[in-house]
């Protein structure tokens, strides 16, 4: 049997595993941040006339540059982050991901490098290995905040070409402060200079706002966001970023041709039409997500303050620890997930009926390890 180690493959994917959240048929998932609502109804309806209209033209090839749907987009950032942007400083793509590719293949790539302060979203690292930048593990503290002065030194020391900033952060759920992030813009700015890209994939679930407005005088920051969580449609990938027009200018020098599809536009399309209802269930989950932070505490489990739609919960002491809990809560069929992060699991704020699946199941295991 041929194993990818067999082909002449990249020396830096040598030996390294894919992206991997177990994908599992369990009664209540809560591993990968979905959105646990389905689309309403009426938004169903909306689409599919949408995409009607859409496969009529599906003989020619997709807007190439998305206008009507980066005007939508813009539309929403200004509204809801309170900051004005227009079409030419918004760029769309298949899920952030592909957004955070984009980015690297311009600004990255052979010979550079990109920071992230870890633990934090797996697929920057990941990201870049595919595009052939370097990765840098930027520091964090033991609970699990960024140290300015820490993270500023890195930057310092490393001069990379791209800084990763998540906030709210995953898995941690914690968000980082606007001092933080403009500490770290100019420790980039003195380096290189660098791009800084802020991922707000759940900044929609923070108690905080969107640190959108930070773009003004700002040419190297990008802001990247998604349709994944917020809108509930993670399966749609939809993800786009606001920054300075030439930034948006500079990924359409690595974009495929028509890399947006036209169903994929009519798509989210369709859903920003529905933008605050969809809204509506985001409110009901930061709710949902604030009990579990509270129950898991009266339980007497550690919980790092979450500003996102999941849980960073613990501590589970010893080699393996983590993963055994995993384990348990799975045989209680409550999939949660496992990043690695030792002593700690991540659960997704569900429905209130999957919350409190979750929650009995880690009361009862409590009560045993009691
Ligand atoms: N950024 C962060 C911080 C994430 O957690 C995720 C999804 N887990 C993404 C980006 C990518 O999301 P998508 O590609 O679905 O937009």
């Amino acid at each position: 049997m041929t194993r990818i180690d067999d082909l002449p493959v990249r020396d830096e994917l040598r030996g390294k595993s894919p992206y991997g959240a177990p994908q599992l048929d369990v009664p209540v998932r809560l591993n990968t941040n979905e959105n646990p609502y389905p689309l309403p109804e009426p938004l169903v309806e909306r689409i599919a006339e949408r995409v009607r209209e859409a496969a009529r033209n599906l003989n020619r090839y997709p807007d190439r540059d998305a206008v009507e749907l980066r005007t939508e987009l813009a539309r929403y950032l200004t509204r809801t982050a309170k900051y004005p942007v227009a079409v030419e400083n918004v760029w769309a793509a298949n899920g952030s991901n592909e957004v955070i590719q984009q980015l690297l293949q311009t600004f990255g790539g052979p010979g550079r490098t990109a920071i992230g302060f870890e633990p934090s979203y797996s697929m920057h690292g990941l990201i870049a290995r595919g595009t052939g930048t370097g990765w840098i593990s930027g520091p964090r503290s033991a609970d699990f905040t960024i140290d300015t002065e820490t993270a500023a030194k890195a930057i310092a020391e490393n001069q990379p070409d791209v800084v990763f900033i998540t906030s709210p952060n995953n898995p941690t759920g914690t968000a980082v402060p606007t001092e933080t992030v403009i500490a770290l813009y100019d420790a980039a700015q003195a380096a290189k200079p660098s791009m800084v890209v802020l991922d707000e994939a759940y900044i929609e679930f923070s108690h905080g706002d969107s640190l959108l407005s930070l773009l003004e005088g700002r040419p190297h920051l990008v802001v990247s966001r998604t349709m994944s969580k917020a809108f509930g449609a993670a399966g749609l990938r939809l993800g786009y970023l606001a920054a300075d027009p030439a930034v948006v200018d500079a990924v359409q020098l690595v974009r495929l041709p028509y890399h947006l599809s036209a169903v994929t536009q009519a798509t989210a399309l369709a859903a920003l039409e529905h933008t605050d209802t969809l809204l509506g269930y985001v409110a009901q989950l930061k709710h949902e997500r604030d009990r579990v932070v509270r129950e898991l505490w009266e339980m007497g489990y550690e919980v790092t303050a979450s500003d996102a739609n999941f849980v960073q919960f613990g501590r589970f002491e010893g080699e393996g620890a983590a993963h055994a809990m995993w384990q348990r809560i799975l045989d209680r069929g409550v999939l949660v997930r496992d990043n690695g992060v030792p002593g700690w699991l991540r659960v997704t704020a569900g429905t209130p009926e999957e919350n409190d699946a979750f929650l009995a199941a880690v009361r009862e295991l409590k009560k045993e390890q009691e």
